[in-house]
C-alpha cells in the first residue's frame, strides 16, 4: 500500500510544467486558425468554431496526462481547466457542449472510467459558469470553478469508486491519504492550469484586435473613415480581377469637389475640413453596401461601382452630384454659384481597359473634361470623343 508521505510532489510540479507548455505552444498555433484569433460569448447561440477550438484543447490534454510516478495506475488530465475556460469564453451551452465531447474522447480511450466522467463532464460547462459569472476577479473566479469543478470530479469519482468496487486509488473508503493527496494535485494542477490557458488565449486575442485596430487604421483616412488611397488601389485591383473573372461589370467614379480652395479661403481651413466629412457621409449614404468610397487625396475621393454599367455608374454619379449641390452646407453662399458643387469623372472596364492604372487615367480624363468645361457635372470617359454621356448642371 502506498502511504500519503510516498507522493513527492516534484515530479507532478515537473510534468505540469511540461504539458502547460506544450499546450500554450498548442493554443499559440491552433487558435489563430480556427477562430482567427477571436472567442465570441453567447448564452444561448452555439459558437462552434470556439466549441472545436476547446473540444480539440480538451483532447490534447488528455493526450498529455500528468503521471503521479509513485502510482503506476493513476494518470491524470487537466480537462477540467479546458470546460471551466470553455464556459467562460463561450457561456454555458457552448461548454456544456465541449464537455459532451470530452465524454466521447474519453469513450475512445477505452476502460471504465467514462462512467465517472460522464456526469461529470455535463456538470463541469453550467457549474463553471455560474461561479465565473458571479465573481469579479476573473483570475480568483477561475480558480474557485476548478476548485468546485475538480472536487465535483474526485466525489463523483469516489462514489462511483465505492459502488463498482474500482478505482481503489481513488477511494477514499480504501485509502484515504491518496484520495485527499490526488484530490489536492488536481486541485492546484487545474487550477493552474486554467489560469496558465487563459493568459495563452487572452494574450492571442489581444494581439489580434491589436492587429486588426492597426490594419483598419492603415486603411482608413482618419479625416473621413473612408478608406484610403493605399487601400484603395488594393481594392481597386481586387474588384478589375474579379470583373475579369466573372466577365461582370466594373465602374470607377472620380469625383473632385469645385473650388475648394475658395471654400478654404474664405471660410478657414477647419470649415474645409468638416466639408471634406460632411461629403463623405453623402457619398456612403448615397453607395450600395458592396461599393467602396475612398479619400484619393486633398479634396478628390474615388468610388468603386462592382456589377455596375456605365449607365448605372452614371445615375449613381448624378444621384452624388445632386445631393451635394443641394445640401446647405455651411458657408455655401461665398462660394460660386452660392452652392458646394463636385465634379466627377466615370470609367467602366471594358475591353479596351489594360489595367487598374488605366480605368484610373481614363477616369481622371473624364474627370479633367468635366472641370474644363465648368465643373458640376457627371461623366463617362468615351474612348471615341473622350466624352460619351454628359449631364448638364
Ligand atoms: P477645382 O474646381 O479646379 O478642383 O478647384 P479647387 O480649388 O477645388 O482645386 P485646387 O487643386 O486648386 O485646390 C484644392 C484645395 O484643397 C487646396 C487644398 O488646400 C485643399 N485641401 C486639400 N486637402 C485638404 C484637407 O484635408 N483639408 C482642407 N481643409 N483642405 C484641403
Ligand atoms: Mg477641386
Ligand atoms: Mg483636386
Amino acid at each position: 500500500m502506498i502511504s500519503f508521505n510516498d507522493i513527492n510532489l516534484f515530479p507532478i510540479v515537473y510534468e505540469l510544467l511540461q504539458n502547460l507548455a506544450i499546450m500554450y505552444t498548442f493554443i499559440s498555433l491552433f487558435m489563430p486558425m480556427v477562430t482567427q484569433g477571436s472567442l465570441k460569448y453567447s448564452a444561448r447561440k452555439i459558437h462552434s468554431k470556439g466549441v472545436i477550438f476547446f473540444s480539440v484543447l480538451a483532447l490534447v490534454s488528455m493526450l498529455i496526462p500528468i503521471r503521479f510516478i509513485q502510482i503506476p495506475d493513476i494518470v491524470v488530465d487537466l480537462r477540467i481547466a479546458i470546460i471551466t475556460l470553455a464556459s467562460a469564453y463561450l457561456g454555458p451551452l457552448n461548454s456544456f457542449l465541449v464537455g459532451t465531447m470530452t465524454i466521447a474522447y474519453r469513450v475512445m480511450f477505452g476502460g471504465l472510467g467514462w462512467i465517472s466522467w460522464l456526469p461529470v463532464a455535463l456538470l463541469c460547462g453550467p457549474l463553471a459558469y455560474c461561479i465565473v459569472k458571479q465573481v469579479r476577479n476573473r483570475t480568483i473566479g477561475l480558480i474557485m470553478a476548478s476548485v468546485a469543478c475538480t472536487l465535483t470530479s474526485t466525489m463523483v469519482f469516489a462514489l462511483i469508486a465505492q459502488y463498482f468496487n474500482a478505482f481503489v486509488y481513488f477511494s477514499p473508503f480504501a485509502n484515504l491519504d491518496n484520495y485527499l493527496k490526488i484530490t489536492f494535485a488536481l486541485l492546484v494542477c487545474n487550477s493552474l492550469a486554467a489560469i496558465a490557458y487563459d493568459h495563452a488565449i487572452k494574450t492571442i486575442i489581444n494581439r489580434q484586435q491589436n492587429y486588426q485596430a492597426l490594419r483598419i487604421k492603415a486603411d482608413t483616412d482618419g479625416m473621413t473613415g473612408l478608406y484610403n488611397h493605399n487601400r484603395f488601389q488594393q481594392e481597386l485591383s481586387q474588384a478589375l480581377e474579379s470583373a475579369r473573372t466573372s466577365k461582370r461589370h466594373l465602374s470607377l467614379l472620380l469625383l473632385d469637389l469645385d473650388y475648394f480652395k475658395e471654400y478654404n479661403d474664405n471660410l478657414g481651413h477647419q470649415a474645409g475640413d468638416a466639408l471634406l466629412k460632411e461629403v463623405a457621409k453623402i457619398f456612403l449614404d448615397s453607395i450600395r453596401p458592396n461599393d467602396i468610397a475612398a479619400r484619393y487625396g486633398g479634396e478628390e475621393f474615388a468610388i468603386i461601382l462592382p456589377d455596375c454599367s456605365s449607365y448605372e455608374a452614371l445615375k449613381i454619379a448624378e444621384r452624388i452630384r445632386v445631393r451635394i449641390e443641394q445640401n446647405s452646407f455651411y458657408g455655401r453662399e461665398k462660394m460660386p454659384k452660392r452652392k458646394v458643387t463636385i465634379s466627377i469623372g466615370i470609367a467602366c472596364f471594358s475591353g479596351d481597359v489594360t489595367d487598374k492604372d488605366d480605368l484610373i487615367r481614363k477616369a481622371d480624363a473624364a474627370l479633367y473634361s468635366v472641370k474644363r468645361t465648368g465643373r458640376n457635372k457627371s461623366v463617362v470617359f468615351s474612348p471615341y470623343k473622350n466624352v460619351c454621356f454628359m449631364v448638364k448642371s
